[in-house]
């Protein structure tokens, strides 16, 4: 399942507004998140007041069933202080495992790598790759004699 939720946002022109902003997106339940993302549309935003659009940076999970992973995408910002980033990362880990069930707690640590990238530049770099490594047959197909 994919979550967001409606948040206060200040644009560099001093005016607060309310945006909905995606905190996870499942890819497998909505494809459609993950082009947003590949277009460099997610958590883009639009200032009412001055019309200047930007991106929101809030830690975001990207969340793959297909593929098995479980990324976070903190704030490039954090990518200095990676250690402070993954312990933030495990508190609130504990905290939204907390109320799991046991097995599935242990279901998603068996089944899915987690990653830890910083900025949504990293997830569209980590997106790009894998989309190469889905299709070498295609590449491969291409004639060379
Ligand atoms: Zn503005």
């Amino acid at each position: 399942m994919s979550t967001g939720g409606k948040m206060e946002i200040i644009c560099g022109c001093g005016n607060a507004f309310e945006a909905w902003v995606w905190q996870s997106v499942n890819v497998t339940a909505s494809p459609e998140l993950r082009e947003t993302i590949l277009k460099g549309e997610m958590n883009v935003v639009k200032c009412p007041s001055c019309g200047s659009r930007f991106h929101v940076e809030i830690p975001f999970l990207y969340n793959d069933v297909k593929h098995g992973e479980w990324i976070w995408v903190y704030p490039a910002g954090y990518g200095e202080s990676p250690e402070a980033a993954r312990a933030e990362l495990e508190e609130m880990w504990e905290r939204i495992s907390a109320d799991m069930p046991p097995a599935i707690r242990q279901a998603i640590e068996t089944n899915y790598k987690t990653m830890l990238l910083f900025g949504m530049d990293a997830l569209v770099a980590h997106l790009k790759s894998q989309d190469q490594s889905d299709q070498p047959r295609a590449a491969k197909n291409s004639p060379s004699t």
